[in-house]
């Protein structure tokens, strides 16, 4: 089969391989939309994830069963299915702690172009199908349902992190897809005055329909002193880091009050320390809490994302701005989440339903 695969560190292409084998509680999938996300961009171009060669990338795609294990139940093949991108070992001891995201080991429930191959293939292999799978419905076109994967469950995890209350005033940095998401978790959670951190013409807009009250924009002066003279000196409640670089952990503590919380979901490359401003974190004495985390994935989260999304409540339509069709067009939509055009914020390609 064909799939489209880091080749090496800074080197793409398409790659053959066998077909995946399948086990008993496994499923095969064919995709019909697949998206790439930044953090194939942090794996290729930043050597986030460390080398590694010929792993076929992708992590976000909704498609139709080809084949299922012995033991599942609830799938069969001709199923048209979202595939979250982290799919956990539910049997695995972290998953019964509460973290089924670090089940087999830190950051082991995201396996798709991070342990095995990814979804950018013919066909693509889908652990514990019955409890990380979740039925496409026939209202959510493929291009949106895709969104949901990754971006919409990471952006929300950014505002269940931060705790956000009735009233909070919250800085989401950087708005991406995810932080998009981030924001809108924010504004449902009820958060009083919502400070959006970016630039993109695209970003800006859809960020404010999506309910930012202000945007502040990095390329304009450092973001913690234009936060903290936007309030008086005060700060605010609640931060939510989905961009930057390995300065924003730092910029977040200073903007935040003492006894806030950051709440990063970033994918920090390029250095391998994070810097914490001694002063700014009240010598460790000033109750700032940071919670960083990888986004829940599986069946259920994905179930509610949808019904989210059917009553009206999580909007995912405004993300997808470029559509591509066929397999042949992912080196482009790759490329284009590496240079990210001022009027870009999701590439879909989409795969026709009788393709092979
Ligand atoms: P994007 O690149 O689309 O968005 C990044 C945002 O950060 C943009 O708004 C960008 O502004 C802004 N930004 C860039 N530089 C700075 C800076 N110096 N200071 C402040 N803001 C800045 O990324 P995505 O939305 O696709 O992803 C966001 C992050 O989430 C990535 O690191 C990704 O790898 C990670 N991620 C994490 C997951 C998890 O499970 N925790 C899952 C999925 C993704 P501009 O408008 O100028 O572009
Ligand atoms: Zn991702």
């Amino acid at each position: 089969m064909k799939g489209f695969a880091m080749l090496a560190p800074n080197e793409v292409g398409f790659t053959e391989k066998d077909r995946p084998a399948l086990c008993a509680k496994d499923a095969l999938v064919r995709p019909l939309a697949v998206s790439p996300c930044t953090s194939d961009i942090h794996t290729v171009y930043e050597g986030a994830l460390g080398d590694r060669h010929d792993m076929i990338l992708g992590h976000e795609a909704v498609g139709v069963i080809v084949e299922v294990g012995a033991e599942v139940k609830d799938f069969k093949p001709g199923d048209r299915v979202i595939v979250p991108a982290i799919t956990p070992d539910w049997g695995a001891e972290r998953s019964q702690a509460g973290f089924p995201m670090h089940s087999g080991g830190m950051l082991a429930g995201w396996k798709f172009s991070n342990f095995k191959d990814g979804v950018f293939a013919d066909v693509f292999h889908v652990n514990d199908a019955d409890a990380n799978l979740a039925l496409l419905p026939d209202w959510l076109a493929p291009e949106h349902a895709v969104m949901l994967c990754d971006m919409a469950t990471t952006g929300l995890h950014g505002a269940e992190l931060a705790d956000i209350g009735f009233g909070h005033s919250v800085a989401v940095i950087g708005i991406g897809a995810v932080g998009l998401m981030a924001l809108q978790g924010a504004a449902l959670r009820g958060a009083g005055h919502i400070y959006a951190v970016g630039s993109r013409p695209i970003s800006v807009k859809v960020a404010q329909a999506f309910g930012a009250n202000t945007i502040v924009n990095y390329k304009e002066g450092p973001i913690a002193e234009q936060i903290l003279k936007l309030t008086n000196g005060e700060g605010v409640d609640r931060v939510i880091i989905a961009g930057g670089t390995t300065k924003t952990l730092g910029q977040a503590i200073e903007m935040v009050k003492p006894g806030g919380i950051v709440s990063t979901v970033n994918y920090y490359s390029g250095a391998d320390y994070l810097e914490i401003p001694r002063e700014a974190w009240g010598a460790g004495m000033a109750h700032k809490q940071i919670r960083g985390g990888l986004t829940p994935g599986g069946r259920l989260r994905m179930e509610q994302l949808l019904d989210m999304v059917e009553s009206g409540r999580l909007r995912i339509a405004e993300l997808v701005t470029h559509v591509f069709h066929g397999m042949e067009h992912l080196p482009e939509a790759l490329e284009l989440m590496h240079d990210k055009p001022k009027d870009l914020i999701k590439p879909v390609v989409l795969i026709d339903e009788d393709a092979k």
